[in-house]
C-alpha cells in the first residue's frame, strides 16, 4: 500500500454564485471538502492524504495525522505540482487525484481505481453523457455522436512516475490529470464512473432538497345532532365534531402541520374565527388555500403520519377510505400517507366519546 491520495481544494469558484468559496461550503452538514477527506481515510487505501487549499487558515479543524494540508498556487495544475512535490520524498507507487468539488463518489470506487492501476498508468472513471452535445468549429456547428462521448470524473488514478514527469514539462493550463496522458498519447485505462459522482459548480446544485418537517395537533368537541367529518368524508357516527366550521380534526392537524413546515404560522392566524367569512367553511376548502400555498413556494411534500385520537369510530373501518381522500385531497400519493388509531382507554372527555383529536407530522421539501 504505497498510495497517496492529493485533494484539490483551491480553485476559485468563479460560476458558484456564492459569498463563500465553493470548497467551504456545508454540504450535507459539513465543509464540501471533508467529504473527500472522510471517504479517503474510510477506504485505509492510503499513506498520506493531501489537502491543497488557497488558504490553511480557512481549516480550523484537527485532521488524523496522515492528514497533510498544503496551500495551493494559481491554477489548478500548480496546485497538483504542489501535491506531487510534496509526496515525492515518500516515494510513492500510485496517486489519486481528486477534485473536492465531488463529495459523492464511493469508497468502492476508489478501490477499483487503485485495483486497475497494477495493471495500467492512469486510470480514468468515465460516464456516458446523457445531453445531446453540440459543439462549434469556427461557424459551422456539429453534433456529437452520443455513443463515442463521455465524460470524465475525479478521482483519477495514476502510476506517481508517469504523472510526476508530465506534470513537471505541462505548459498549458489543463482542466483534469486526464488531458495530460490524452496529449501525450498515453495509454489510458477508462473503467465505470458514478452517476451520483457529480461535480457541484453551480449554488443551485446543493440547494436542492432543502426539507423541513411541520408538526400539527387539534381537538374537537362531539356534539349530538351536527355530522361527522374526517377527511373531508361525511363518517356515519352518533355525534359530529363541534367548531367554527365543520370541525374536522385531521385536516385542521394537516393544515397546521403544513404550515409549520412552511414557517407560516397556524391555521388561526390563515382563517381567524372571528371573521365572518369563515364561518362554516369546509375545511377541504381551507386546505386547499394551505396547497396552493405548497405549490406557489415550490414545496412537495414527502410524506404525512397521522394520530386519529379517538374510542370510535374504528380508524380501521376508515382507514383506507380517510386515505384516499387525503391522497386526493392533498393531489399525493396513498403511499406517502399513514394513519394510525388510537384510543385513550375509556379516560377523560375523548374516551367517554365527547371528543376527538388528532396530531399529524409532515415532512416538506423545496
Ligand atoms: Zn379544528
Amino acid at each position: 500500500m504505497n498510495n497517496y491520495f492529493i485533494i484539490l481544494a483551491s480553485g476559485q469558484s468563479k460560476r458558484f454564485n456564492s459569498s463563500k468559496l465553493k470548497q467551504y461550503i456545508i454540504y450535507k452538514n459539513k465543509p464540501l471538502f471533508e467529504h473527500s477527506i472522510e471517504k479517503a481515510l474510510g477506504s485505509k487505501l492510503f499513506k498520506k492524504i493531501i489537502l491543497v487549499v488557497n488558504n490553511k487558515k480557512q481549516i480550523n479543524k484537527k485532521f488524523p495525522e496522515n492528514v497533510i494540508i498544503l496551500k495551493g498556487g494559481k491554477e489548478r495544475s500548480d496546485s497538483t505540482l504542489i501535491g506531487l512535490n510534496y509526496i515525492k520524498k515518500f516515494k510513492p507507487s500510485n496517486v489519486l487525484i481528486h477534485d473536492a468539488a465531488r463529495p459523492n463518489f464511493s469508497i468502492k470506487l476508489l478501490k477499483n481505481l487503485v485495483r486497475s492501476l497494477s495493471k495500467n498508468k492512469a486510470v480514468i472513471p468515465i460516464i456516458n453523457t446523457n445531453d445531446s452535445i453540440k459543439y462549434r468549429v469556427k461557424k459551422k456547428l456539429f453534433n456529437l455522436k452520443r455513443e463515442n462521448s463521455f465524460s470524465t470524473q475525479t478521482p483519477q488514478a495514476f502510476k506517481f512516475n508517469n504523472l510526476y514527469s508530465l506534470a513537471l514539462k505541462q505548459k498549458a493550463k489543463i482542466q483534469d490529470e486526464a488531458t495530460l496522458f490524452i496529449e501525450n498519447n498515453f495509454k489510458i485505462k477508462f473503467v465505470k464512473g458514478e452517476n451520483l459522482n457529480s461535480k457541484i459548480t453551480y449554488l443551485e446544485d446543493i440547494k436542492i432538497n432543502k426539507t423541513f418537517v411541520g408538526i400539527g395537533f387539534d381537538i374537537h368537541r362531539l356534539v349530538k345532532g351536527k355530522k361527522l367529518y374526517l377527511a373531508g368524508l361525511k363518517i356515519p357516527f352518533h355525534s359530529g365534531l363541534k367548531g367554527h366550521s365543520d370541525g374536522d380534526v385531521i385536516i385542521h392537524s394537516i393544515i397546521d402541520a403544513l404550515l409549520g413546515a412552511m414557517r407560516k404560522k397556524d391555521i388561526g392566524t390563515l382563517f381567524p374565527d372571528n371573521k365572518k367569512k369563515f364561518k362554516n367553511i369546509r375545511s377541504p376548502k381551507m386546505l386547499n388555500t394551505v396547497i396552493e400555498m405548497i405549490n406557489k413556494n415550490e414545496f412537495y411534500i414527502n410524506n404525512l403520519d397521522i394520530n386519529l385520537i379517538c374510542e370510535q369510530p374504528k380508524v380501521s373501518k376508515y382507514r383506507d377510505k380517510i386515505i384516499k381522500s387525503l391522497s386526493k385531497l392533498l393531489n399525493i400519493d396513498t403511499s406517502l400517507i399513514n394513519l394510525k388509531g388510537k384510543t385513550v382507554e375509556k379516560l377523560g372527555l375523548i374516551g367517554k366519546e365527547k371528543a376527538i383529536a388528532c396530531e399529524v407530522i409532515c415532512s416538506i421539501s423545496q
